[in-house]
């Protein structure tokens, strides 16, 4: 009997929590497979790092809520209680009491009272006081946390003009202000190499001390060392099973600048990792993405731990290896194209664990390091993960929103048949292909289309895909099974264009964002330029509009006409021409048109944001202790998995 995989696990507030499979685990070797489990172990270890860097009174917080939440014998069906569950589970995914992407504090739907009531129903000895502390000053220092919308209301705060350091929740600093912290690393900088400059600050918490401006350091007996010691002993044991020298090399390195803290270890440790590329098993564990410092020096702690999903690097590969062939076919002039052109083979990952700032919520592709210097003189590493694209394609099926948006029955059979597909060849093409395609005239200004850049570029890249989507070459590579299958990504991308990518734009804003103005521009010039041969239609039925395409070959001809122009505007720097096309079609949204998606949309009940439990890897042993396999299972819930993680990681 076949197994049905669930990916989703459940829904609360505006979030959904998925499951993703780790397909190709069974077949690595023990040895292989006994690496990712202790790098698997390290990255777990860090957890409790990420809450308190989000906010200094995070851990104790979570810490309190669990505890009531485990042994509270009171009614568990109330109203209050279930609203206090939601808010655990959103601690939970935020790491933290901050909205994880809005950045802003959420706001319990129980009252303090009802918090006062919870914690007098536990025992004493399970509530997480400091030292010192009773009762009482717990709550009296946690409740203006929780409760009062003016305290630390926001983790980064952004807003210019105002001390973004003073009014940050984040803990990055203490008693320090935004101008002591930009003076004090001003000074660091300028003492410092100007060629190769670490990134100072990115390892440290900045404090004011007795008028002393002091770092102090996230490293073996320093800050979080706790935590950092756990996470070297797990490193240690996958550095002796390390597939190759270059593997073990970077391992130790990581290892060397968690004992020392050294900026110019971790530079080194970076060279190293993004120049090894023949490794099957990969993984990053440290202080990486500074989005939660507003001076955006500070690095939160994050890991992941993946291997090659070679079925899926080799189609990048077909289509990197093919470069030479696409310039040459394409539509667009011949002085625009490039006489020897390489395409870039992205490697595609699966990931088998995701821990710290990747978790729940995480990113489905990576680019590191983040280091400038090291950027332009090494280059970086750049990888998608194909099994976690899998999982949102899978759950997204049956939730509705295509039964609601999509046209008819034979587009809603195309798409259940090629979209998982086509979607990804359709990356792969922009990405491998698109943006490295086409030249720039000599003597024209690559800054030429200055604001209208990045639009036209996302531009040009997306239709050298959606041209070639169509061509009898993509059958040829087995890259497509038939030759219908395009029909399936030129219909959702013009109902997304045209359409349904409105969902993400409020009420009276208009399309800013590089990507969706670019998708807007294609799906409007090419309904505007089809008009007249009705090659694609906006239809309305019982009051609701639907994309209509009538003439799938036509619509291909329609993009190969684009591409050429864009191109064109490109190559020579035609800036007005670029703002033109941008403005014209990009900008401008339909304000009932509008309103008409985000009422159907949100009649869906869809969460906007998402994020996933982990699988659990399990060693399993013979009578003498050895270990003869790691299995992998996916059975663990949402709460579950939260708990066991406070229960088996709390370092800090
Ligand atoms: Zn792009």
């Amino acid at each position: 009997m076949e197994e049905t995989f669930h990916y989703t696990v459940e829904q609360f507030a505006d979030l959904q929590i998925l499951r993703y499979r780790v397909p190709g685990f069974e077949q690595l070797s023990l040895r292989q497979k006994m690496l990712v489990y202790y790098l698997s172990q390290a990255a777990l270890e860090g957890r409790d790092i990420l809450f308190d860097q989000n906010g200094k009174y995070n851990l104790q917080i979570r810490k309190l809520l669990e505890a009531i939440y485990i042994h509270c014998q009171g009614d568990r069906t109330t109203a209050d209680f279930q609203q206090f569950e939601v808010y655990l589970k959103r601690v939970w995914f935020s790491n933290g009491i901050h909205h994880h992407y809005a950045c802003d504090k959420f706001v319990p739907g129980f009252s303090a009272e009802y918090l006062t009531d919870l914690i007098a129903s536990v025992e004493v000895a399970v509530l997480p006081l400091g030292k010192g502390e009773t009762v009482q000053d717990m709550c009296d220092k946690l409740f203006p946390v929780i409760f009062d919308p003016e305290v630390m209301s926001k983790r980064v705060n952004q807003v210019d003009g105002e001390d973004l350091v003073l009014t940050s929740a984040a803990n990055y600093y203490e008693g320090v202000t935004q101008e002591e912290a930009e003076a004090f690393y001003a000074v660091q900088k300028a003492k410092g190499s100007q060629t190769e400059p670490v990134m100072y600050g990115m390892n440290s918490r900045l404090v004011k001390e007795n008028g002393q401006m002091q770092e102090q350091v996230w490293k073996l007996g320093g800050m979080y060392s706790a935590a950092l010691e756990k996470i070297v002993d797990w490193l240690e044991k996958a550095k002796a099973i390390a597939e190759n020298e270059t593997q073990h090399e970077v391992i130790r390195l990581l290892i060397d600048f968690y004992r020392t803290g050294d900026l110019h270890t971790f530079d080194a440790y970076s060279i190293a990792w993004l120049k090894d590329t023949a490794s099957h098993i990969d993984f990053v564990n440290g202080f990486i993405e500074s989005y939660g410092d507003p001076l955006g020096m500070k690095a939160s702690w994050e890991s992941i731990v993946d291997f090659k999903d070679t079925e899926a690097t080799r189609r990048t590969e077909i289509i990197s290896s093919q470069a030479q062939w696409f310039e040459d076919h394409s539509p667009v002039d011949v002085r625009f194209k490039k006489e020897t052109v390489k395409g870039v083979s992205a490697k595609v990952i699966t990931a088998a664990i995701l821990a710290g700032d990747l978790y729940p919520s995480t990113a489905i592709g990576i680019n590191l390091p983040n280091s400038n210097w090291i950027r332009s003189v090494h280059g970086s590493k750049s990888v998608t993960i194909g099994n976690l694209t899998e999982a949102y394609n899978r759950a997204a099926r049956g939730n509705g929103f295509r039964e609601e948006f999509v046209y008819s029955e034979e587009e809603l059979k195309l798409l259940d048949t090629y979209a998982d597909i086509t979607d990804d060849l359709h990356t792969d093409l922009h990405e491998c292909l698109g943006h490295g395609s086409g030249k720039l005239l000599p003597g024209v200004d690559a800054d030429a289309l200055k604001a209208y850049g990045s639009t036209i570029e996302e531009a040009r890249a997306d239709l050298f895909g959606l041209y070639y989507l169509a061509d009898a070459k993509l059958v040829e590579l087995g890259l497509v099974p038939d030759a219908e299958a395009y029909k399936a990504e030129y219909y959702s991308y013009m109902m997304n264009g045209l359409m349904t990518q409105l969902v993400r734009i409020e009420p009276g804003r208009t399309v800013e964002e590089a990507h969706m103005r670019n998708r807007q521009l294609i799906a409007r010039w090419a309904l505007e330029q089809g008009r007249e041969a009705n090659v694609v239609e906006m239809v309305v039925r019982e009051g609701k509009n639907y994309v209509r395409v009538n003439d799938y070959m036509q619509l291909r001809v329609l993009f190969g006409k684009l591409l050429a122009e864009v191109q064109r505007i490109k190559s020579e720097g035609d800036y007005e021409a670029a703002r033109r096309l941008v403005e014209d079609y990009g900008v401008q949204v339909d304000p009932e048109l509008h309103v008409e998606v985000l009422q159907r949309y949100e009649r869906l009940h869809l969460a906007p944001y998402k994020g996933f439990v982990n699988p659990v890897y399990t060693l399993q042993t013979d009578a003498e202790g050895n270990v003869t396999d790691v299995q992998v299972s996916y059975t663990e819930g949402y709460a579950e998995q939260m708990l066991r993680y406070s229960r088996e990681y709390s370092n800090l």
